[in-house]
């Protein structure tokens, strides 16, 4: 046992390293610095073990997509010092559990949703929430995310927040082989992330605006297209099971 996990470690460690090494060598050359690019982990499907493994290899931001997994995952983590991102469709349901342990939603996809958000905050003495409006750009009726034309909507409910604070933008475009595919999708959010900048959107978030796009097969092409956040599992932790 403690063999296998000592290996496990050396593992992770390894292909963390291989990722962040990318991301620093995909910022310098498109002249960005790397330290603008937060790497959330993202460790659904993986043990409270494998997050803290990354944890101790630098890793400090976790994705998850569901609130139940996540809530089990705390305590044998209560320790450490990290930020839990929301990165799956939130339920109606669940919105009050997840405004107690999630440092940042990236799935907002709706202006119910955002009102729902701000209700609960007062309710359980959160200050402030900060959120990503997540936009549906394929127009795909069965995926998670905002339409563009319903981004207006949101982002008006939004500004009328006092706690839930939109910082940016989400994006979880079609799956494509060829990573370079993606690319129009990515594009397409930072001009979206651009306009709505200037008009104010992300104001009470004191910020830029930003962008949460990339995943393990095309992050790079992301932070080409201004990506601030990535999203990257299977990179890290390895493939996941079937769950
Ligand atoms: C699972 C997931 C990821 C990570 O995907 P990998 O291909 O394993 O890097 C990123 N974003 C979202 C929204 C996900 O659900």
């Amino acid at each position: 046992m403690q063999h296998a996990a000592a290996e496990s470690d050396v593992v992770l460690r390894a292909r963390l390293d291989v990722v962040r090494g990318r991301i620093a060598q995909c910022a310098r050359r498109c002249n960005r610095a790397p330290e603008e690019i937060t790497l959330v982990a993202v460790s659904k499907t993986h043990a409270a073990e494998a997050v803290r493994e990354a944890w101790a290899a630098g890793a400090r931001d976790f994705g998850e997509n569901r609130v139940q997994e996540t809530e089990e995952k705390l305590a044998p983590l209560r320790d450490l010092d990290l930020r839990w991102h929301l990165i799956g469709r939130l339920q109606a349901n669940k919105a009050r559990r997840a405004v107690k342990i999630f440092d940042l939603i990236h799935s907002i996809d709706s202006a119910a949703l955002v009102e729902r958000l701000e209700r609960l905050c007062a309710e359980e003495g959160r200050e402030s929430l900060p959120i990503l409006v997540q936009v549906d750009l394929a127009g795909e009726a069965t995926k998670a995310g905002a339409g563009e034309a319903e981004l207006p909507g949101i982002l008006a409910t939004l500004k009328s927040c006092q706690q839930v604070r939109c910082v940016g933008l989400m994006t979880l475009p079609p799956f494509f082989d060829e990573a370079e595919q993606v690319r129009p999708y990515f594009h397409r959010l930072r001009e979206l992330r651009d306009e709505l900048r200037e008009h104010g959107a992300f104001a009470a978030g004191g910020g830029t605006g930003e962008l949460s796009m990339g995943m393990s097969h095309d992050f790079e092409v992301a932070i080409e297209e201004g990506a601030t956040m990535v999203r990257v599992g299977t990179s890290i932790f390895g493939a996941r099971g079937k769950a």
